[in-house]
């Protein structure tokens, strides 16, 4: 069995303790410092004499301290004293999240009635599941509001051992037991009181910050994400200097910053709708200059056509004519071709067949190839010509 000194010295960074059992990489300690992977918090990482912990489970009585190099175990053996040494920053971010978690879970419990059905802490931020469908920004606000009044009191963090179930559910448990004896009670006076077998600090201000940073549906239920302390910090530089660049570069402040977006945002909708206009101009005149060959198959290089307007070039021309389409562009490095339905040019085949040099493909009325090269590019679009110009032949005279 090995004791969790975790549950008692919080702030406990280093310690010695005997090991009592070794397998595989898998080291088993009479007492330890480092808390397991439970209750929806990851376990501690740090060292055993220097060797790097990847894992913490429990395994029945036992805390299992698994060496991120399993060669590593050669150096332990049962009866031998070790060095423990917590990762702390790592600990403190854990012990701060979680507590924020239990206030924020406590308020939305006695503010709105919301029971909290499963708590998960990840690397970048924690989350809960409420059972409801509907939070307005008003109940979000109000919470954090509120988590954030527990902060600022500085309020002690009550530990308490309960031997059992009975002597535990004396307490105002926000949440049913889930064990029947050797329970851990987590009170924050006046905010909420619960089982848990993690570590959390021992004043709320230790917190600094609880902030929610999000929601959406989840099942049934509405996931909340949030960040408290230093996360909550390092999430605010974060955004705090994406906001500068922003002010800088629409030359306004944080107050002003969303109206110029929204004007900037308004101009460019407005350039986009008259550069399409444009673009359908240029395709087509393009389309009834191309139209006047006197060809079987309409062919054509497009000087500074980018691939949308060789399609919308095709698209115009095929208003026009029924005829075959192998037009190209330099620029796009890329020869489209196009055939009205029903035609006996197949694109795609054509493609398939031809188009070694390129990288491209589709269907019976519409194919597109890159090239990189116009070299290659020039002599596909001659060969693929030819190709329809031929197929057209032959079912003339097959018709005939
Ligand atoms: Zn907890």
């Amino acid at each position: 069995m090995t004791e969790k000194i975790y549950q008692k010295e919080r702030y406990l960074k280093k310690m010695t303790a005997k090991v009592t059992d070794v397998s595989s990489a898998d080291i088993i300690l009479d007492r330890t410092i480092f808390a397991s992977d439970a209750g929806g918090q990851p376990c501690d990482l740090g060292t055993i004499n220097g060797c790097r912990i990847k894992s913490v489970t429990e395994r029945g009585n036992d805390i299992v301290h698994t060496l991120e190099r399993a060669e590593d175990e050669a150096d332990f053996k049962p009866g031998d004293t070790v060095e423990l040494k917590i990762d702390w920053a790592r600990r403190f971010d854990h012990m701060q999240n979680h507590l924020g978690e239990h206030i924020l879970s406590g308020i939305f419990k006695s503010e709105y009635g919301l029971d909290n059905h499963g708590f998960h802490l990840g690397d970048e931020d924690g989350t809960f599941d409420l059972d409801t469908l509907e939070l307005s920004d008003e109940m979000i606000d109000r919470a954090e509001d509120l988590a954030n009044q527990a902060v600022y009191d500085a309020l002690p963090v009550e530990v308490t051992f309960v031997k059992s179930r009975e002597e535990a559910e004396k307490l105002p448990l926000r949440k049913q037991l889930t064990v029947d004896s050797d329970i851990l009670v987590v009170t924050v006076p006046g905010v909420d009181c619960v089982a848990c077998c993690c570590p959390h600090v021992a004043n709320t201000s230790e917190i600094g910050i609880i902030k929610i940073t999000g929601h959406e549906k989840y099942k049934q239920l509405t996931r909340v994400h949030f960040k408290c302390g230093r996360r909550a910090l390092l999430d605010y530089r974060q955004k705090h200097k994406d906001v500068a660049v922003l002010s800088e570069r629409y030359s306004a402040d944080e107050f002003t910053l969303l109206s110029k977006v929204e004007k900037a945002e308004k101009k460019n909708d407005k350039i986009r709708k008259e550069y399409n206009e444009f673009k359908t101009g240029i395709a087509e005149a393009n389309a009834r200059r191309l139209s006047e060959q006197d060809a079987p198959v309409i062919t054509g290089e497009i000087g500074g056509a980018d691939m949308d307007l060789l399609r919308i070039t095709a698209k115009k021309l095929s208003e026009i004519t029924d005829a075959p389409v192998v037009i190209s562009s330099p620029e796009a490095m890329s020869v489209l071709l196009t055939s009205a339905k029903g035609s006996p040019v197949k694109c795609g085949m054509i493609v398939r067949s031809l188009a070694a040099e390129g990288r491209g493909g589709g269907g019976d009325t519409q194919a597109q190839v890159v090239f990189n090269d116009t070299e290659h590019m020039r002599e596909f679009a001659e060969k693929a010509a030819a190709e329809a110009a031929e197929v057209l032949k032959n079912e003339q005279d097959i018709t005939n």
